[in-house]
């Protein structure tokens, strides 16, 4: 998936150092243009199916689909990196993010996010050179947007993903027939950490949303986040945050 590479092996989507550092009842969900919660879509999805939604332990995810290289190699150095900030923020132990965690923590959602969307080919939007650029220098290509934030924890969501790729396109090709997705929004909550990710390759000065609270971490930042003073995101500000950029897309509607 990542260099092309024959002697595919199965990889993990989640690590699994995470499975062992949350509590045991963590279940994981995954969600691919799911039922709409906020908001009655007024655009046509990128396909006319149903959704995906895929529930169970963590460790029963594992497609095959990575090479072993990638797999032991620099996939491994950037969830490694990762634990150290990514497990006390899963476990609400954090008050400080330095701009060293914030870039291991940006890496590590690029990461898994890339992975995510290997889960349902047909909502991808990740381009393959933004994948290569992941590879080679072990961070999310700077037109990736990622923020953090915390989740309150109630009800208890284990590992929780929430995924839309979507295919933005001209108002002159507003008849177009649904294709290949070229923008994505990844919402993931790892116990009491919450991320967003958004990347796409034909919206190139997409500004983030209107809400204050969230705490960017990539592109990165030369500040410190004090992470006691961040708010607390409920379930339903999650679902909120998931769909707000299907919500606010200018409508291509039918
Ligand atoms: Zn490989």
């Amino acid at each position: 998936m990542f260099c092309g590479e024959g002697g595919l092996t199965k990889g993990h989507v989640w690590p699994e150092w995470l499975e062992a550092a949350l509590p045991s009842t963590a279940k994981f969900h995954f969600q691919a243009w799911g039922n709409i919660k906020t908001f009655t879509p007024r655009f046509k999805r990128p396909h006319p199916r149903n959704p995906v939604v895929r529930q169970g332990h963590i460790a029963s995810r594992k497609p095959r689909n990575t090479c072993a290289k990638c797999n032991s190699g620099w996939m491994s150095q950037i969830e490694e990196a990762a634990i150290p900030f990514v497990r006390p923020l899963a476990l609400g132990e954090t008050s400080f993010i330095n701009t060293i965690g914030q870039r291991a923590v940006a890496s590590f959602f690029g990461l898994i996010c890339t992975r995510v969307e290997f889960l349902d080919a047909l909502t991808q939007a990740i381009t393959e050179r933004d994948r290569t650029w992941l590879t080679q220098y072990g961070i999310p290509p700077f037109s990736w947007k990622i923020w953090i934030t915390k989740y309150i924890d109630d009800p208890y969501l284990g590992i929780y993903c929430d995924h839309f790729g979507i295919q933005l396109i001209s108002p002159e090709e507003v008849d177009a027939p649904p294709g290949k997705c070229n923008t994505q929004a990844t919402t993931m909550v790892l116990g009491k950490l919450c991320a967003h990710v958004f990347c796409s390759s034909v919206w190139s000065d997409f500004r983030g949303y209107s809400d204050p609270d969230l705490c960017q971490i990539w592109p990165p930042t030369q500040f410190d986040i004090d992470w006691r003073f961040v708010r607390s995101l409920s379930e339903t500000d999650v679902a909120s945050l998931a769909e707000a950029l299907v919500r606010w897309l200018p409508t291509a509607e039918k």
